[in-house]
């Protein structure tokens, strides 16, 4: 037992020992014989009281090093900076996860353009990004449609960055690319599991994809595996509503039956999307969304 003391006792001194306080240009030994620093003028040093039988058999006091306050604040500045960088590098990993093309990376709210025709459009899109959270947990989507050319695509692509900027995974594509890519990537279950992962999925230009059996199904299951993990979508469309919503061929209809389930339709070129049926979940969403 005494010899166990012992060894901590020596550990402990030479622990103190080998801790001295470095002297640098402008310190100076002040009030109590302590290392003072020479930029904030407080203490370097400070004096530790060893209680008996920790270092030895009687009380030990020792001058031990501690960190002044110019050094306190760089330690945190070299902190906040680390953690700056790493907050960074996350954004850019999930970034180039997102299979965001290049000419949308750069589309954010504060560059957008809001004229009369789309100021409805901007403040949806906008409050949506903002609320995502809740959006998320509602598995709430938005399906702009409208003619080529109005800024759905843009609009869509804010939403996305926007999240990116946040930290929250989105991934923004399109069926064309999407079937491109399960043509190279025959496991399609692992290909839309990785689609699922990102916490919202950003589909552009619904419609444009080719119109065979085999598309659409690709298409169906790709809808249809989002809605069962409760995740929300924005999709984009030229594709007018009636379009949409009056389709006969069973093949599309499963899969718009399956967009509106959870998909706010919202006009991209200023007209009210309230004209759509209110039997369906749209009211409370666009009565939520028309607030403020
Ligand atoms: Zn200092």
């Amino acid at each position: 037992m005494e010899e166990i003391r012992e060894t901590a006792a020596n550990a402990l001194h030479s622990i103190v020992a080998n801790s001295a306080a470095t002297m640098e240009n402008g310190d100076y030994i002040g009030d109590g014989g302590l290392l003072y620093c020479g930029k904030c003028h407080t203490k370097k040093e400070r004096v530790v009281t060893f209680p008996a039988g920790l270092m030895g058999p009687e009380e030990v006091k020792r001058k031990v090093p501690c960190v002044c306050t110019c050094r306190q604040a760089a330690m945190e500045k070299e902190k906040q900076q680390e953690e700056y960088r790493e907050k960074m590098a996350r954004i850019q990993r999930i970034r180039d996860a997102s299979m965001m093309e290049s000419k949308y990376r750069d589309a954010r709210f504060s560059s957008y353009t809001v004229v009369d025709q789309n100021r409805k459009v901007f403040q949806i899109a906008s409050k949506y990004a903002a609320n995502f959270q809740q959006m998320l947990k509602d598995n709430q989507g938005l399906i702009f449609w409208g003619p080529v050319g109005t800024g759905k695509s843009f609009t869509a692509a804010c939403i996305a960055n926007e999240l990116l900027a946040e930290q929250i995974p989105v991934i923004m594509t399109s069926f064309v690319k999407i079937l491109q890519n399960l043509q190279a990537h025959p496991d399609e279950a692992a290909y839309i599991s990785m689609l699922n992962n990102a916490s919202l999925l950003v589909l552009d230009d619904l419609g444009t994809e080719r119109n065979t059996d085999y598309a659409l199904e690709k298409v169906y299951n790709v809808i249809d595996s989002r809605s069962r993990e409760a995740k929300p979508m924005v999709l984009t469309t030229n594709l007018t509503l009636s379009e949409m919503l009056e389709v006969e061929d069973i093949r599309y209809k499963r899969i718009y039956d399956r967009i509106f389930e959870t998909c706010l339709p919202v006009e991209v070129s200023g007209e009210s999307f309230r004209k759509i049926s209110a039997e369906r979940r749209f009211d409370k969403m666009a009565k939520f969304m028309q607030e403020g």
